[in-house]
C-alpha cells in the first residue's frame, strides 16, 4: 500500500508538472489532510486546489506586470496622506484606482509644483492597474523621448511602437521639466496621438497649459498634443507646497522646539 501511494504521488507530481500546475503539486497533500478532517467530498477538495493554483497564478502575474511597468520607486495609495493635500479629491482617486478610466480609454493629468505628490499618485494608480490585470509601462518623459530617438536611429522604431501599442496604460512622468528637441517633441506627439482613444495615459507635469509651448516648441504641436491629451481626461491639481519641504519643516520645528512635542506626549502631572 505504502509503495503504491508513493508511486502514485511520484506520478501525480510528474503529471502536474507536465500540466504546469505547481501549486496543486505543492499543496495536494496538505489540502487532502485538511479535506479529510473537514469531511469534505472529492469535488470540494478539487475546487480548493484549483482555487489555490489560480490565486498563486494571479499573484505571480501581478508581480510580473509590476516588474514590467518599471516604476522607479514603488508607491501605493495607502501611504498617500490626503489630509496633507486637500486639493486632491480622495473619492476621485479611489474611483480611478478601480481602473474604469482604462476601459474607457480616458486619461489622467496630474498638474502641480515639484514635490506635491504627482509621481506618487501616478505610480500608485498605475500599480493598482497592474494588480487588476492591465499592462502598464512607466516612463519619465525624457526617458521615453530618448528611447524613441535611439530607436529611430537604430531602425527599431516600429518595434518600440508595437510594444507601446500593447499597453493598456502608459505613464508619462515629468513632462515639462526639460524642453524637448524638435524631433523629440514630434516623436512624443506621435506616441500621444497613437495612444489617443486606444491606450490610457497618466501624465504628470509641473507646467500650466499655457507654458507647454516652451517645452514642445511649436504652438501647432502643443495645441494638437493638448487637444488629444485633454479630450476625455481627468485633471487633478496637486496645489500647495512641496510635501518634502512640509515634512522637513515639521521635523525642524520638532528639533527646535522639542518641548512642544514633549508637552503633547508627556503625561500631565497631578
Ligand atoms: P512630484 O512628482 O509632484 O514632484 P512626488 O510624488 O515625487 O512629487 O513626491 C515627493 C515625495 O513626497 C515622494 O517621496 C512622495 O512619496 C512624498 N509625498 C508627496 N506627497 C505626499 C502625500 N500627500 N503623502 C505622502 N507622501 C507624499
Ligand atoms: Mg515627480
Amino acid at each position: 500500500m505504502k509503495t503504491l501511494e508513493t508511486k502514485s504521488m511520484v506520478l501525480l507530481h510528474h503529471h502536474l508538472k507536465a500540466l504546469r500546475l505547481p501549486t496543486i503539486g505543492a499543496e495536494a497533500e496538505k489540502v487532502a489532510a485538511q479535506a479529510a478532517t473537514d469531511n469534505a467530498d472529492h469535488l470540494t477538495y478539487l475546487l480548493r486546489l484549483c482555487e489555490l493554483e489560480l490565486l498563486e497564478r494571479e499573484k505571480r502575474a501581478a508581480e510580473r506586470r509590476l516588474k514590467a511597468a518599471r516604476f522607479p520607486t514603488f508607491k501605493s495609495l495607502d501611504t498617500f496622506d490626503f489630509t496633507a493635500r486637500p486639493s486632491v479629491n480622495k473619492m476621485l482617486i479611489t474611483e480611478l484606482a478601480r481602473c474604469d478610466f482604462i476601459d474607457k480609454r480616458e486619461n489622467v493629468l496630474l498638474v502641480g509644483n515639484p514635490g506635491t505628490g504627482k509621481s506618487h499618485l501616478a505610480t500608485a494608480l498605475a500599480a493598482a492597474a497592474c494588480g487588476r490585470g492591465y499592462k502598464v509601462r512607466f516612463f519619465r518623459a525624457t526617458e521615453l523621448i530618448t528611447t524613441l530617438i535611439e530607436a529611430r536611429d537604430e531602425r527599431t522604431f516600429l518595434r518600440v511602437k508595437n510594444q507601446l501599442a500593447k499597453l493598456d496604460l502608459l505613464v508619462l512622468d515629468e513632462l515639462g521639466y526639460v524642453p524637448a528637441s524638435k524631433v523629440g517633441a514630434e516623436l512624443l506627439f506621435d506616441v500621444i496621438s497613437t495612444a489617443y482613444e486606444r491606450t490610457s495615459m497618466i501624465v504628470t507635469t509641473n507646467l500650466p497649459f499655457e507654458s507647454w509651448t516652451e517645452v514642445l516648441g511649436s504652438e501647432r504641436l502643443t495645441g494638437a498634443t493638448l487637444d488629444r491629451l485633454t479630450h476625455r481626461c481627468r485633471i487633478i491639481e496637486t496645489k500647495g507646497e512641496s510635501y518634502r519641504l512640509h515634512d522637513a519643516k515639521t521635523r525642524t520645528r520638532r528639533t527646535r522646539h522639542p518641548e512642544t512635542l514633549a508637552n503633547t506626549t508627556a503625561p500631565t502631572p497631578d
